[in-house]
């Protein structure tokens, strides 16, 4: 099943990328797995996927100490101060940081490790309340505190767009979101790299690459739905 879902998954982009003149191959697809046990992983990396997303700190450490060390992992959950020391080092790039208090976290995690984080900021650029992220119009400011930090390397924006029945209404949203990310960029600020805009999962990610998304975040579309347990 992942197989196939995989298939249509990569032929969707495919048309996507066509439709906007862009190629395929500047387009990464994180294949989200969180909730989802090891040997559907496995699955995924038999078939080439080595981009893989998670958004539980203690569960995104137990299956990359568990599974092939060529995994490239995605931190894109909310995250908790006191959780950044089992991301630093591990997550290849840390989507979602929205407070210069969480950056200077990781600031201190990565500096004790020796190491250099890459994270992108993520904006509610929907400003729904229920989300994370920060506003629009404070993600430059936020972007320039975080450059000051030698062990944070600012690498893009992110943003999760609601969920909607049609996807066409989330374009404006992905299309602000790029717009941002070139408005930050012209002003080139040091340690400060705009090539990354992490947008669009199962439900929208045609849209998000036609609106110039570089990496998709995709679950339910590879995994199938996840069940949570009820507490
Ligand atoms: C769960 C999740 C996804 C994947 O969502 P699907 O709709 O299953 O593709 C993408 N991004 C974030 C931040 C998530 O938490």
């Amino acid at each position: 099943m992942i197989r196939e879902n995989l298939e249509k998954v990569e032929a969707a982009m495919r048309e996507a990328c066509a439709r906007s003149g862009r190629n395929f191959e500047d387009v990464t697809l994180i294949s989200v797995s969180k909730t989802k046990p090891k040997e559907m992983i496995e699955e995924a990396y038999a078939c080439g996927k080595r981009q893989f997303g998670e958004n539980k700190a203690q569960e995104m450490k137990e299956k990359c100490i568990a599974l092939p060390e060529d995994i490239v992992w995605h931190f894109i959950g909310h995250l908790q101060t006191n959780k950044v020391k089992y991301i630093v080092g591990r997550a290849a790039l840390i989507h979602s940081v929205d407070s210069l208090h969480l950056a200077e976290a990781i600031e201190a995690e990565s500096a004790k490790k020796n190491t250099i984080s890459k994270i992108l900021v993520e904006v509610n650029v929907a400003q729904e309340e229920t989300k994370f992220g920060v506003g629009t119009e404070n993600a430059c400011q936020l972007v320039r505190e975080i450059a000051k930090f030698p062990h944070v390397k600012v690498e893009g924006l992110m943003t999760i767009a609601p969920f909607v029945e049609n996807p066409e209404e989330n374009r404006p949203i992905f299309c602000k979101l790029r717009e941002l990310s070139v408005d930050i960029a012209a002003k080139n600020i040091d340690n400060v790299s705009m090539s990354v805009l992490s947008m669009g999962m199962t439900n929208d990610f045609e849209i998000a690459i036609e609106e110039g998304a570089t990496h998709i975040r995709v679950g339910t579309g590879i995994f199938g739905e996840r069940e949570y347990a009820v507490l």
